[in-house]
């Protein structure tokens, strides 16, 4: 069989378009929505949303937007070639389209697919924290921007990008979900993705009605701390079973709870840490 007929297989088989390439699209369209005005709040930086800025310094839109979308572009025509070259198994998965599933059992895959891609992706990413390669020729890629706004989210090498991805797809395929529940949870997915590098720390963010996510702080010391905070929707894994959980995290959630706002937060960071100085 040729190229242009094994081609041709695939662009008159509307569940190719169906299962794939539109889970491919609407998860990149979902990541953009959230991401781009974002970004753009980030470009102006409005003085009134500064108290809320989660590090206090200037942001780095300017020079690593083009660089962020070049990669988006590059990485999801990657993923595109990936599932084309995959088709062949993918078919033959569970996934349908057939009658959708009772709301119950919905929101129990939902729930599961969190769960799950928490714990590949947390593992995943701590690895490529700890091996030497990955992290100076994969991982690094993601690390370049240290206060991160919207756009960042996805500004990864395209074998992260790759990973991350095939991570996203096995619980769905564990389950054979319907087609509407897989675009539903990859929307949910790349809220995640975006929410978590926007920057802000506000507390109207529409992000936080996202009942299993824990905001954009989280990661956000991820970048400006480099170590631990490895997981993507959920804590428990860096609390508990890592004990990666970052301190200075630890102490922002408190003053969050003595009712500080991201601003007298890094003040009261500055200030502590210049007094531990005097003291010693
Ligand atoms: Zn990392
Ligand atoms: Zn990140």
């Amino acid at each position: 069989m040729d190229i242009f007929s094994l081609w041709g297989e695939f662009y008159n088989d509307p569940w190719f378009w169906q299962f794939p390439m539109a889970t491919l699209a609407i998860s990149m369209v979902a990541f953009l929505t959230v991401a781009l005005p974002w970004t753009i709040v980030a470009w102006i930086d409005p003085a009134s949303l500064r108290k809320y800025k989660i590090q206090q310094k200037p942001f780095e839109v300017k020079k690593y937007f083009l660089p962020s979308i070049g990669r988006i572009l590059i990485n999801n025509l990657i993923v595109a070639a990936f599932l084309v070259l995959t088709w062949p198994l993918l078919k033959l998965t569970g996934v349908h389209n057939n009658e959708l599933p009772a709301w119950y059992v919905i929101v129990a895959q939902l729930v599961f697919f969190v769960l799950l891609d928490d714990f590949l992706y947390y593992w995943m990413h701590r690895y490529m924290h700890e091996n030497k390669w990955l992290l100076r020729h994969v991982h690094s890629v993601h690390h370049r921007v240290r206060n991160t706004c919207g756009i960042n989210g996805n500004y990864m090498h395209w074998l992260e990008f790759s990973l991350t991805a095939m991570v996203t797809l096995i619980g769905p395929i564990l389950v054979g979900a319907h087609i509407y529940v897989i675009w539903l949870w990859v929307i949910i997915r790349q809220i995640e993705g975006a929410d978590g590098h926007i920057g802000y720390d506000i507390p109207w963010n529409p992000v936080h009605f996202l009942p299993v996510y824990e905001g954009p702080v989280y990661h956000d010391f991820h970048h400006a701390k480099f170590k631990g905070n490895y997981a993507g929707f959920l804590p428990y894994l860096d609390k508990y079973m890592g004990k990666t959980y970052i301190p200075a995290y630890l102490r922002y959630l408190k003053a969050k709870r003595d009712g500080l706002i991201a601003e007298e937060i890094a003040q009261r960071e500055t200030f502590e840490k210049q007094s531990s100085k005097v003291v010693r």
